[in-house]
């Protein structure tokens, strides 16, 4: 595996496997990797001649200053797993590579509604860190596909829509949530969390598999309830929890009664003990 820290190095190694006609598959990243990181490298080779991989944990992406200082790094681990998953490239930049003129934003994306609601609504600015850090990644790599995980479901139809904004020429792969043998949602930021609050983590997503089985005509909102008041008895702060689907436009859809499109119980909480805050998201219908 080539490991390249500076953008230059990165460039000249893409462009000349670009003219040896090779397919590129990207997975950006925030390191601390586990198996659902993994799971999009297996699935970029799969799809693609040359596999490339981010760790940068992006700063402008924090809205909570504590949450970027915690955020776990484990470079070596996850320089291990990925060469023996086989990734072609790990481009691993310092801040000042990627953000070399300071972290103040270039420009602004506009997102629109998406913004404004669910993470939108909890993380200020979130999205906006978001958008600038993959537009950078998608310039330097200009990546044929971009392989993403379902897990950030809203993350998901935020690059949907830059890549339509900004009018990249790349195709947007979602991948299944993976997840621990009982459940929980892998996460980097679930190594935050000691054996209770790893075991208290749980009710998240049996939150998400209580609503998938009492999905009834009743109005979405009372099931809900229910599990966010499970939620609030057992030691989480909980953001959302909400039934969405997603809009012909690409926006989010709160219906009030399962229809025929996909339904997606989406949840944010934090875990009051750990002050850890997860994000889960499971189809129910
Ligand atoms: P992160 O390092 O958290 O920024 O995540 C990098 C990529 O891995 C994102 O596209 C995430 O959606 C994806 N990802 C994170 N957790 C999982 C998981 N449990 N299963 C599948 N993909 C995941």
């Amino acid at each position: 595996m080539y490991l390249f820290k500076q953008k230059d190095d990165l460039e000249r190694h893409l462009s000349t496997a670009r003219k040896e006609g090779k397919r590129i598959g990207f997975v950006p990243t925030m390191g601390a990797l586990h198996r659902g990181h993994l799971s999009l490298i297996l699935a970029a080779k799969e799809h693609s001649d040359l596999v490339v991989c981010s760790i940068f944990v992006n700063p402008t992406q924090f809205n909570d200053p504590a949450d970027f200082e915690k955020y776990p790094i484990t470079i070596d681990q996850d320089i291990l797993q990925l060469t023996s998953a086989g990734t072609d490239v790990l481009f691993l930049p310092s801040v000042q590579e990627m953000y070399p003129k300071g972290l103040a934003p270039e420009m602004h994306y506009d997102f629109g509604q998406l913004e404004t609601v669910l993470e939108g609504a909890h993380r200020p600015g979130h999205f906006q860190g978001v958008g600038q850090v993959v537009h950078k990644l998608l310039n330097l790599v200009q990546p044929d596909k971009l392989f993403m995980g379902q897990k950030d479901f809203q993350q998901c139809l935020i690059i949907n829509r830059l890549i339509k904004l900004l009018h990249l020429n790349v195709e947007l792969v979602i991948c299944p949530t993976l997840r621990e043998q009982d459940g929980l949602a892998m996460s980097s930021r679930n190594l935050r969390l000691n054996a209770t609050e790893r075991q208290n983590a749980l009710h998240i997503s049996r939150a998400l598999y209580y609503i998938k089985d009492h999905l009834t005509q009743a109005p979405l909102k009372t099931i809900a309830d229910k599990a966010i008041n499970e939620l609030k008895g057992n030691g989480f702060d909980v953001d959302y929890l909400d039934m969405v689907s997603i809009a012909p436009d690409g926006n989010i859809d709160f219906p009030n009664t399962p229809g025929k499109d996909p339904l997606y119980a989406v949840v944010a909480a934090r875990e009051i003990s750990s002050n850890v805050r997860l994000i889960d998201n499971m189809q129910v219908n």
